[in-house]
């Protein structure tokens, strides 16, 4: 059995990223801050999306507008989308197949399903999830199939449904598992990230498919090998990067 538990506060954050994402943010909001000074505009949602206030002579094109994608560490971040913490607990599986990246590496079948009552649909999931194991850093060829015979289940899944399909492993609310074939995939941290990876949940993402993804294929937890060293995949950095620098990949240095 296999847990991800958070068993401690968040220690370290690599340096670099940060720099770099607020040299981003700064370049980004500049022109913003020039025509619009005041308070920082807190992200959009799905429920409360931004909109210029009527006094305003122009829109604002601040760096978490809608029109504008937000960028951290040169990457156009996902739009936050609000969680609800139980949903239908029932899971609906993505329609047809999607052919694994050429190669000759193995093959490994799976399927892709999202919980009913969450703001993602399985074929949205599923396309970014197929994107993420075919990379040429990954574990190795995935093909994803509506049905089995498959190896493992990547599921999206809200926070109480994760924490009843975890059991008897206790992740709370906010980590994910990998359980009974299915790698249960927390929305809450789809949607949101982990402090560790900052604002970059793009590269969050990654790292949290790989690593679940990783349990299912029968690799183990993996430790920091050094302080500014790049995290192995299987470190678990929704803890912490203890020390180390964010690495979502199982094979980093693969030619992309
Ligand atoms: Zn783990």
């Amino acid at each position: 059995m296999i847990v991800d538990r958070e068993t401690r506060p968040f220690v370290r954050a690599p340096r670099l990223p940060a720099l770099t994402a607020l040299a981003l943010a700064a370049t980004l909001t500049a022109a913003a801050v020039a025509l619009a000074p005041g308070p920082t505009t807190p992200p959009p949602t799905a429920a409360s999306p931004a909109a210029p206030s009527p006094s305003s002579p122009a829109p604002s094109p601040t760096q978490d507008s809608a029109d504008v994608p937000r960028v951290v560490n040169g990457r156009v971040q996902p739009t936050p989308l609000p969680i609800p913490r139980r949903a239908s607990g029932r899971y609906r599986t993505a329609p047809g197949t999607a052919k694994a990246r050429g190669g000759t590496g193995s093959l490994i079948r799976y399927t892709v399903e999202v919980e009913d009552g969450l703001p993602y649909g399985p074929a949205e999931f599923a396309a970014a999830v197929h994107t993420i194991l075919n990379d040429p850093r990954g574990w190795a060829r995935f093909e994803r199939v509506p049905s089995g015979p498959a190896r493992l289940q990547v599921s999206l899944t809200s926070p109480a449904e994760t924490r009843r399909r975890c059991r008897p492993l206790d992740v709370g609310l906010r980590l994910s598992c990998f359980q009974n074939g299915r790698a249960v995939i927390n929305a809450d941290r789809w949607a949101t990230g982990a402090p560790s990876y900052r604002a970059d949940v793009a590269t969050y993402r990654e790292y949290l498919i790989n690593h679940e993804v990783g349990h299912g294929l029968g690799h183990g937890h993996a430790a920091c090998p050094g302080p500014g060293r790049r995290a192995p995949v299987m470190v678990q950095q929704t803890k912490s990067l203890f020390g180390c620098r964010p690495g979502p990949w199982p094979h980093p240095d693969r030619d992309l």
